[in-house]
C-alpha cells in the first residue's frame, strides 16, 4: 500500500487497519505497513519540525561565527568555558547536524516501539541508518523553544556516531547548568546541554 492510498483511507478504516496490525504477532511486512500509516499521519508535523530545526542551526551557526559577548556567555552557561576549542567543536557539531538534518527524510522515522510516557524520541548510536524513533511526548511539545520538537530532533541526532557523539550524563535544564559549572568536559558531551543551548532555553 503507497503513503498515497494509505492518506485517502477514511479515518475510520486507517484506524481499523493500524489496530490489526498492532494486535499480534506483527509480520517484518506487517511492521513496515504500520510504520507506513504511521508516517502518513504524522507527515506534516515532521516535515515542519525539521524546518524548524533547520532554521534553529542556522541561526546557532550564525551566532557562533559572530561570536560576541552575548554568543560566548551561553557558550559559559552550557559548557562552562568560552575558549577556542569549546567554539570549534560546537560549530562542527551543530554543521554535522545541519547536514544529516537536510538529508533526513520522512522514511527516516518510526514510532517508538514500545512506547514510553515522558520520552520525546530515541535513537542507537551506531544506527548507520540515522533512523529516529518517535514517542509520546514529542506529538504534544511545543515547535520551537525549551524542550520543543526542533530541539528534541537535534538532541537525538547529537547522539550518532560520527554525528555529535553525545551521551546522557544528565537530563533537564538544572542538572545541565550545574554540569557545566562542574564538569564543562562532560557538559560538552552531554545531549540536553547541547538541546537548551541550541533551543536558547533561559
Ligand atoms: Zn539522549
Amino acid at each position: 500500500m503507497s503513503l498515497a492510498t494509505i492518506r485517502s483511507l477514511p479515518e475510520p478504516t486507517r484506524q481499523r487497519l493500524k489496530d490489526e496490525l498492532r494486535s499480534g504477532l506483527m509480520s517484518d511486512q506487517d511492521h513496515e505497513a504500520y510504520n507506513k500509516i504511521w508516517r502518513a499521519e504524522h507527515e506534516t508535523q515532521l516535515s515542519q519540525a525539521l524546518k524548524d530545526q533547520q532554521a534553529m542551526l542556522a541561526k546557532k551557526q550564525d551566532e557562533l561565527k559572530r561570536w560576541d559577548e552575548d554568543a560566548k556567555a551561553k557558550a559559559r552557561t552550557w559548557f562552562g568555558g568560552d575558549d577556542e576549542v569549546t567554539r570549534k567543536k560546537l560549530q562542527e557539531r551543530v554543521d554535522r547536524i545541519a547536514a544529516l538534518s537536510k538529508a533526513t527524510s520522512l522514511d527516516s522515522f518510526k514510532p517508538a516501539d514500545p512506547e514510553k510516557e515522558g520520552r520525546f524520541a530515541y535513537v542507537y548510536a551506531k544506527d548507520e541508518s540515522r533512523t529516529i524513533y518517535i514517542d509520546k511526548a514529542f506529538h504534544s511539545a511545543p515547535a520551537t523553544g525549551t524542550d520543543s520538537k526542533a530541539g528534541a530532533l537535534s538532541h537525538e541526532m547529537s547522539h550518532f556516531r560520527g554525528v555529535g557523539d553525545t551521551t546522557d550524563h544528565v537530563y533537564g535544564p538544572t542538572k545541565a547548568k550545574a554540569l557545566a559549572k562542574k564538569d564543562p568536559e562532560a557538559a560538552l558531551e552531554n545531549a540536553d546541554n547541547f538541546e537548551y543551548y541550541l533551543e536558547g532555553a533561559p
